[in-house]
């Protein structure tokens, strides 16, 4: 047993800022980040053996559930076969063809190692199809951090307050188009100035680097019109939402077809794994096929194969959606109760298994100036109070949460007392 505090002062003579990803340090919150030793199910727990209720499920790919008793089998199963080789395996073929059939929208797909990779080379592949520069994205959505796409970002960017980073270069910059979320007149309007000149756009089809921001009805039909219209390439970045909102992603929620997607997260189940896939006319542009070069080391690694292939096989079970969707809006009633009693200004977004809490007397959060409008201390003190009593949120107001097919009844109803007691509290 070691305490987070100890492990925290020797990793940051080591580690910039003591972690591998900036919202880990806590900025967002204050205090010290807790360390995690282990997880099963619902739960993690910390160095020092205290339990916690979990709603990050890293960041989002335990939609399972932590070390789910089938995907670590898969897992073992692979890495006693070798960890990884740098040449075809059959696993990949198998992974490339469920993508395919979970989402009609990919003909043809691509494996990396991280959402940053996956949206990376969408957007080199948009350009390099279209022959052209430009790309729109939308302010509060994070894309991973390629120069291209930290502009205005959202997430980690957000928390720390540096939404654009310095390193990237002012020309790069200047051929990121950024417009608010949730606005189809800003995209309308960009396009008959620009459309001529834009590679493609790319968009979080529920916004989760803001905290969680459905779109708006009417949105995302708007993209896809404009970039009908214009040649340009739409993707739909649903690293967060891809096995997430449903099977077939927000794509197959609200019915539009992205020319590309990104996946990421639950694709992997849990180890390093992206993916970026579309029409076979724009993916046939990628190196060896076409010009467009893109290549992974460890790309397509059997390991992380395995535990994605097992995860999806897993969500793929009639219902699954269904029931994940009526635990987060049970949570959510049960927070929004607690919140009205006490008489604290909060409402929530949800949809599937993501939710966002926001401490904003309005009732409909759909904008991003909306979010960055909330109560960010009083975040600050529910997310601390929510971790003395066991309960581990995002470190940060500017994140969306996760539910999984393991938070039982039991864990819903003990997040809502600690949410009650916190919120009468400081009320
Ligand atoms: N796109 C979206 C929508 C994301 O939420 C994230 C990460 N949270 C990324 C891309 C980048 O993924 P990674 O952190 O694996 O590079």
């Amino acid at each position: 047993m070691t305490l987070s505090s100890e492990l925290f002062s020797q990793a940051q003579k080591v580690i910039p800022g003591g972690v591998n990803s900036p919202v880990r340090a806590f900025k967002g919150v204050g205090g010290t980040p807790v360390y995690f030793d282990r997880a099963q199910g619902a739960y993690v727990w910390d160095s020092e053996g205290k339990r916690y209720i979990d709603y990050v499920g890293s960041w989002g790919p335990m939609i399972l559930g932590h070390a789910h008793p089938a995907v670590i089998d898969a897992v073992k199963h692979s890495a006693e076969k070798g960890l990884s080789f740098g040449a075809p395996t059959e696993i990949e073929t198998v992974m490339a063809q469920k993508v395919c059939e979970l989402l009609p929208s990919i003909d043809m797909v691509r494996m990396v190692s991280s959402g940053t990779e996956a949206t990376m080379s969408a957007l080199r592949l948009a350009r390099g199809y279209t022959g052209r520069d430009k790309i729109v994205k939308f302010e509060g959505c994070y894309h991973g951090h390629s120069d291209s796409l930290l502009v205005k970002a959202g997430s980690g960017a957000l928390t720390l307050g540096v939404p654009s980073s310095p390193g990237v270069p002012a020309a790069l910059a200047a051929d990121t188009i950024t417009l608010a979320y949730n606005d189809s007149d800003a995209v309308k309007q960009t396009f008959a100035e620009l459309g001529e000149q834009i590679a493609c756009i790319i968009v979080e089809p529920v916004a989760g680097n803001m905290n969680c921001i459905p779109p708006e009805p009417g949105f995302l039909q708007s993209l896809r019109d404009v970039c009908d219209h214009y040649g340009s390439v739409l993707i739909f970045d649903e690293v967060m939402t891809g096995f997430r909102v449903g099977l077939q992603g927000a794509q197959g929620l609200y019915g539009i077809k992205p020319d590309l997607t990104t996946l990421g997260k639950i694709i992997g189940g849990g180890l390093p794994v992206g993916a970026f896939g579309g029409s076979r006319k724009i993916m046939e542009y990628l190196a060896p096929l076409g010009p467009v070069y893109q290549a992974g080391t460890l790309s397509g690694c059997p390991v992380a194969m395995a535990a994605g292939l097992k995860t999806l096989e897993l969500i793929s079970a009639p219902d699954f959606y269904e029931e994940l969707a009526a635990k987060t809006a049970e949570l959510l009633a049960g927070l929004q109760a607690a919140a009205d009693q006490a008489g604290i200004p909060f409402t929530t977004n949800q949809v599937g298994g993501m939710f966002g809490l926001f401490f904003s007397a309005e009732k409909s959060i759909t904008r991003f100036a909306q979010v960055m409008a909330c109560d960010v201390e009083r975040f600050k003190r529910f997310f601390h109070g929510m971790l003395d009593r066991g309960v581990y949120l995002a470190p940060s107001a500017f994140e969306a949460g996760f539910v999984s097919a393991a938070h039982n009844e039991r864990d819903l109803q003990a997040t809502v007392e600690a949410a009650a007691a916190v919120f009468k509290a400081s009320a």
